[in-house]
């Protein structure tokens, strides 16, 4: 009988790829998918350190995989993948009693298998390490090593999206800004071959996926190590010519990396959807200054202006920090005013909280108190959703196209897709039209999604994205 395994993920797109990469790595190996931990011979929790609860997460699933191991007297290897990883090593056996078996760091996935294999040989025999007095001791397989490569081979990554499938075209970051912890946990910027992306996307679309999602850390900063004078612009335009491909997605741009030869091909190029995440972080030049952005909020909003001018149907979103360090006040109010001034489609919004070893964490003083980020982080939603509502609102009673993509969060009878402006859609409709492009005209609005019912007719013809 195989063996089972179970991928469970925090964190951002780039740790769900992640999961998809680790789980075709060890199906290749033979072990197959099981969503029980109970059934599992390796659980492989993959972690994100970007947020604290995750981490919280991290320590309270460790604590009841201890337990499954109590109760039947045997239990799955462990393995902790992921930023947290990367960041604590060692210290995740401290803090979870010695419960993880494999520690993987972010670009060391690629050895899971092996690792795993060796636990597994460790277990079997008993004996994990002998001291010189003889004595068997635990010794857990680490691998945080940095690891150069960043070519994946073709056909092992098992797609959990039916419909979407998601694709890295640069690991890592140069940026630092003082309150991130990427540069430290998945290492410095390195850009993947284009024919690397170019095969990923046509097998993707063999496959039957209707939409790439091009991931980076700064998608926009990409240079082709394989073709001199291919910039992330190229890339697009190659990634457009794959036939079959409906629509491209990307996550996320830089605000300092913007040139008008990307707005021109994105205004051209009618499978780029109409959406840009675009994290500004705080509205205030002096915050931005103190977390090491290098842009300014005039330079931010003088963006914002060149985009609309040359792509105006684009949605915007963004990531927006609040109490971060010094922040006062009236930095604060900066960053409503900009939030109002911006109008973004969504926004993903955080209390500061210092990451460990980070510039902000080393140098600058937690001084916001608590209760205050909690003030403003209610009063920056409230507009927020305020905001997305309106924008939402005026979608009432025309058409949108949408890609199916998946059943309804709320209802079975529903299903649900997103517009090119990444705008979710509910409509009733069965499973069958999953993959789909459909006309939707849309009934009702809400802040977080919409809701309607497919027009009389057709599919979308493919390639019409
Ligand atoms: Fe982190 Fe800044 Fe790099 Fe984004 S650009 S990953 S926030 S260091």
């Amino acid at each position: 009988m195989a063996r089972k395994y179970l991928i469970e993920t925090f964190g951002c797109q780039m740790n769900v790829h992640d999961s998809e990469r680790m789980a075709g790595l060890l199906e290749q190996a033979g072990f197959e998918a099981t969503e029980d931990a109970v059934d599992a011979d390796v659980v492989v929790i993959n972690t994100c350190s970007v947020r604290e609860r995750a981490e919280e997460k991290l320590y309270t699933r460790l604590g009841e995989l201890a337990l499954i191991k109590a109760e039947h007297g045997r239990g799955p290897i462990v393995a902790v993948a992921g930023c947290v990883a990367q960041q604590e090593g060692e210290a995740i056996l401290r803090r979870s009693r010695g419960i993880a078996d494999v520690i993987v760091g972010t670009q060391a996935i690629r050895r899971l298998p092996m690792l795993v294999e060796q636990a597994a040989g460790k277990k079997g025999t008993g004996i994990f390490s002998r001291r010189a007095s003889g004595e068997s001791i635990r010794v857990p397989l680490i691998d945080l090593d940095p690891y150069e490569d960043v070519t994946f081979p073709l056909g092992v990554t098992r797609r959990s999206d039916p419909v979407k499938a998601y694709v890295t075209i640069i690991e890592g970051c140069n940026e630092f800004c003082s309150f991130c912890v990427v540069p430290y946990t998945r290492g410095h910027e390195r850009m993947r071959p284009k024919a690397d992306i170019l095969a990923e996307v046509h097998e993707a679309v063999a496959g039957g996926r209707r939409e790439v999602q091009l991931l980076g850390q700064i998608v926009n900063h990409y240079r082709a190590p394989d073709d001199p004078g291919c910039d992330f612009t190229g890339l697009l335009e190659a990634v457009h010519d794959v036939p079959g491909l409906e629509r491209i997605r990307f996550a996320s741009p830089h605000p300092r990396h913007f040139s008008d030869r990307f707005l021109n091909a994105m205004a051209g190029l009618p499978k780029i959807c109409r959406h840009l995440h675009l994290p500004v972080q705080s509205g205030s030049t002096r915050v931005l200054e103190a977390m090491r952005r290098r842009y300014t909020r005039e330079s931010y909003l003088d963006l914002i202006g060149r985009i609309r001018a040359t792509v105006p149907d684009v949605a915007l979103s963004t990531d927006m920090i609040v109490g971060f360090p010094g922040e006062t006040g009236a930095d604060f109010e900066e960053t409503l005013s900009l939030t109002a001034a911006v109008r973004f489609h969504s926004m993903f919004s955080f209390k500061y909280s210092p990451r460990p070893n980070t510039l902000a964490d080393l140098r600058l003083a937690d001084d916001v108190h608590e209760g205050e980020k909690t003030r403003r982080i209610v009063a920056l939603q409230a507009l927020q959703r305020s905001i997305q509502t309106e924008l939402n609102e005026t979608l009432v009673g025309g058409e949108v196209e949408v890609l199916v993509d998946g059943a309804s969060r709320r209802r079975d009878t529903e299903i649900s897709g997103r517009t090119s402006q990444n705008v979710v859609v509910n409509l009733p409709g069965p499973a069958e039209w999953i993959g789909r492009l459909v006309g939707v005209r849309v009934e009702r609005a809400g802040p977080y999604s919409v809701w309607g019912l497919r027009t009389d007719g057709f599919d979308f013809a493919p390639g019409g994205a």
